[in-house]
């Protein structure tokens, strides 16, 4: 059994399609025991999500609610082999945790050279922690120079349960996360589950990657969600603080 402490990777309503608030989120994750919820709205780029200026708010947010400590964050859309992102390094800095992740209608599929480009170069950017659900068919990619960029950038990898899920979006995702997962035993490059909940009775449904990750003998010292504070020092490391 993991010990799994945390959900990196959730909606809410200010997404535009996702249907749960945030104590909503919160309230499940304690439900489930979790230490700790990072909520990752989709960025402005993504139709129907919030505009820069949710993101430049979320200093009213309490970051404790039901014992379970909140991250503010935010699911970046990478829009380029440049690895540009949708919001400012300015606003970025004020992100508990940022994920940047390929979403089809912010960034058309290139070649395994240029989908591999744009992840590189976003996790190059230091206020981003988490290359997001790296597993998508539709982008091909190539994993030994990804897995090598992580570990040169301090990024962290993402299992995405919902990649996994028969009925989510990204369908046979499952061999890129395994060819992932076996480079990240190689290279020691940390990976961590996120639900990408879009509603309340998803936060912390993680069992799909756990499975895969127990198959694979993938060992716990490389799995972030096992700690906060090995995320924590994750991400002030990468950011330089
Ligand atoms: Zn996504
Ligand atoms: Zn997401």
């Amino acid at each position: 059994m993991i010990r799994d402490v945390m959900d990196t990777h959730t909606h809410t309503l200010a997404s535009g399609h996702a249907y749960s608030t945030i104590r909503e989120n919160a309230a499940a994750a304690a439900k489930k025991g979790l230490q700790l919820l990072a909520i990752t709205e989709h960025a402005p780029r993504m139709v129907g999500s919030s505009q820069a200026i949710y993101f430049q708010n979320l200093k009213v947010i309490d970051r404790h609610a039901f014992d379970v400590e909140l991250m503010m964050g935010v699911e970046l859309n990478i829009l380029d082999d440049k690895g540009t992102v949708d919001l400012t390094e300015g606003t970025l800095r004020q992100m508990d945790l940022a994920i940047a992740s390929l979403h089809i209608p912010c960034i058309t599929p290139g070649s395994r050279e240029y989908n591999t480009q744009a992840c590189l170069n976003a996790i190059k950017n230091p206020f981003v922690h988490i290359l997001g659900h790296p597993d998508d068919p539709r982008y091909p990619l190539d994993y030994r120079a990804i897995v090598q960029g992580a570990k040169k950038y301090g990024a962290i990898l993402e299992l995405n349960e919902s990649s996994l899920r028969p009925e989510g979006s990204r369908k046979n995702a499952r061999p890129q996360d395994e060819e992932m997962l076996r480079l990240c035993m190689e290279y020691e490059v940390p990976v961590v589950i996120g639900s990408d909940a879009h509603v309340d009775t998803d936060v912390g449904r993680h069992d799909l990657a756990h499975a895969l990750l127990e198959e694979l003998g993938f060992p716990e010292k490389l799995i972030i969600n096992t700690s906060a504070e090995k995320l924590k020092y994750a991400v002030r490391k990468k950011s330089g603080q």
